[in-house]
């Protein structure tokens, strides 16, 4: 449930290490998929995360309305990157955000995968065409899954679409946590009492 805060700010929220390491520590060894919100407080400070499960390995569907949205790729020989389904659910969050639909709305995205956490989001005012989408999967299937090849693909992602992204590395969140990026606290994610 969204909830409007009286006084929209933006905030540059940030994960510690120790909000992250449970997830790092579990991602190897799940079997089917996890994801949820990432909650944040009045202050624009990480509060909680939720959790959901699914049942099935590889895919879960969210509720529409989370501000911050996770998931994890824990699959060795899956894409480690945000595939093309989560950046068009991203793009759609984002539009719903922008627009002010009821029940669609998010601002920014992450994938917790075995190299690293990635934070994405969709900076456009429109959809893209298919043909961008298009353009994204020939990029991810011709790169590698290592970080160096991941922030290769990355680049050429930004190059050509209205999607942003932002990886950090396990050493680096181990030592410094992750930053989620810019977020503006005009909206709070309550639970239903
Ligand atoms: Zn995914």
């Amino acid at each position: 449930m969204l909830k409007t805060n009286q006084s929209p700010r933006y905030v540059q929220p940030k994960l510690s290490k120790e909000n992250v390491r449970w997830i790092k520590e579990l991602l190897p060894g799940l079997s089917s998929e996890i994801g949820g919100s990432i909650e944040l407080n009045s202050q624009g400070s990480f509060e909680r995360f939720t959790v959901y499960t699914s049942t099935r390995r590889t895919a879960m569907t969210l509720p529409d309305f989370f501000q911050i949205e996770y998931h994890c790729h824990f699959d060795p020989y899956a894409i480690q990157l945000p595939s093309i389904t989560d950046l068009k659910i991203a793009m759609k969050r984002k539009l719903g955000y922008d627009k002010k639909a009821t029940g669609v709305s998010g601002q920014l995205n992450v994938v917790f995968c075995l190299k690293g956490v990635v934070v994405y989001r969709y900076d456009g005012k429109e959809k893209h065409a298919d043909r961008i989408f298009g353009a994204i999967s020939d990029i991810m299937n011709s790169g590698r899954d290592d970080a160096r090849g991941m922030r290769d693909q990355i680049e050429k992602i930004e190059e050509i679409s209205n999607f942003k992204f932002s990886f950090t590395t396990w050493d680096v969140a181990a030592r410094r946590g992750v930053k989620l990026g810019k977020f503006c606290l005009k909206e709070i994610v309550v639970n239903p009492a």
